[in-house]
Parts: structure tokens; sequence; C-alpha cells
């Protein structure tokens, strides 16, 4: 294992947001960067994959970092990790991170969010992956505290390994560092969602329907979640793992006159 390890960069807000620049700056102190980003916005995709139609991923040399290599792909999130295992890259990567999104992704957003789904296709890869979003939905945001504590996870991670087909989900509340609790280690918690259908009909009179969403609440009182943590000020470090088979309802399932 090299010491300084070539770090992946990308994330869902598109190669242009200050959440990955600024995460990018931060982990050159860690190893060696290269940036794979999409060239729009993929927020709220999920695991988008592009398999029926081609790729671009040409170099993006206005990205504003030093030292930094960029491409900006056509693809989500997830085609930008896959594409870079598989041959953009002339070395393969060690490790990816993702973000900073501009954002939480707390308990049951992971399955929405497009920056863990580039986590989660680096995990079945079989290479370590840290997603990390910053509690804050505005691009003009503060991201240097949520950069420095994502290169520090990311040492870490580095450092220590990761179980094959996990990754790491981090979420920094919107405080400066000076004011965080700490950091959490913590479970997923449990989302609230108020989204609303909003019905209209078109100018030819044909119905449309719009989910109109609404900043999400969720359980803040169930202990050790991220929910939990981030809302009382601590920093969130929650493992994940992809197996997301239900071993209690295995058993009873078992039961079941199948
Ligand atoms: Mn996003």
């Amino acid at each position: 294992m090299p010491t300084r390890p070539h770090i992946l960069v990308t994330n869902d807000d598109g190669i242009t947001s200050p959440g990955i620049q600024a995460l990018a700056a931060a982990l050159r102190e860690v190893g060696r960067i290269t940036v794979v980003a999409p060239d729009s916005n993929w927020s709220i995709s999920g695991h988008q994959k592009t398999l029926r139609r081609f790729l671009r991923a040409d170099p993006f040399p206005d990205f504003p970092v030093e030292g930094v290599t960029a491409y900006a792909s056509s693809g989500a999130p997830a085609d930008c990790v896959a594409i870079s295992f598989q041959g953009l890259l002339r070395d393969k990567p060690d490790m990816v991170v993702s973000g900073i999104n501009i954002g939480p992704n707390l308990g049951q957003d992971i399955t929405y969010s497009g920056t863990v789904a580039a986590a989660f296709e680096t995990a079945i890869f079989g290479y370590p992956a840290v997603a990390v979003s910053l509690n804050n939905r505005s691009p003009r945001a503060h991201f240097g505290d949520a950069a420095t504590v994502g290169a520090q996870v990311a040492a870490q991670v580095w450092a220590n390994g990761l179980p094959s087909h996990s990754l790491i989900n981090v979420n920094v509340p919107d405080l400066p560092a000076s004011e965080w609790q700490g950091i959490a280690v913590t479970r997923l918690g449990v989302r609230e969602y108020t989204d609303e259908l909003v019905v209209g009909e078109d100018p030819a009179g044909r119905p449309y329907y719009w989910i109109n969403s609404v900043e999400p609440g969720g359980k803040t009182e169930l202990e050790n979640t991220d929910i939990w943590a981030v809302h009382r000020g601590y920093v969130s470090v929650t493992p994940i793992r992809l197996d997301m088979t239900d071993d209690v309802l295995l058993s009873r399932v078992q039961e079941w006159e199948l």
C-alpha cells in the first residue's frame, strides 16, 4: 500500500460546486488528488448508472485548486466512479471521497443521494469510500471546516482500512468548527418527509404532478443516530454497508409458509 493514496474526488452537485473545490483542496494533505465529477447537478438522482448511451469525460483545466487534475463528465456520480476505475485514469484510485454535498444526507436520504451513490459505487468496486455532506442547503455556505474534517476522516479510513463493501457517511453541522460538540460515531436515523403533491394542468389541459419538496424533519430524539448528532452540533460519522439484508426479518420470513 502506498503511504500517500491516490484519491478520486467526486460529487453530485457538479464540478463547479464550492463544496468539491474545498474538499479537493483539503484532501491534498492526505494524498494525490484527481477530480472526476459531473458537468451538471445530479442531486437526488440516487444510484443512477448509465449503460445505454455514451459518456464524456473531458479534461477540466479550470478546476480552481492547484495541483489537482480534473475531468468533467456527462455522467452521474456513480458513472464518474465507474469510468475512473475502468480505465479513464491510468493509475487507479486507492480510495474515493465524495462531496462536500450542499445539504445533509441523513437517515433515508442516503437512498436518494447522488453523493452517497458515488460512495456505494466505490464500495461495489471493492475500494474504500467516504461521503461528506454539510447541513446547509446554500451554495454560499462555509465549506472549509467540513472539508478539514472530511480529510481527517479520509486519512483515518486510509490508515485503518474498511471492510470490502462498506463505506463511511459523514454529515457536518452548519456551525464553525469552534462550535462543534465533537465527532460522534452514529447509526442511520429516521427521516420524516412531508413533501406535498401539487396537481396542475398544462396548457393542453393535461394534468401534471409535482412533488413539492419540503425540508425534511426526523426523529432527533433517537440517540446515537446521525440525525440526533447533527441536530446537537456533532459531526456525524456513520459506517454503512452494502449488504442490506434484514437479519431479524430473515428469520421471520423463514417461518412463512413459502
Ligand atoms: Mn447534491
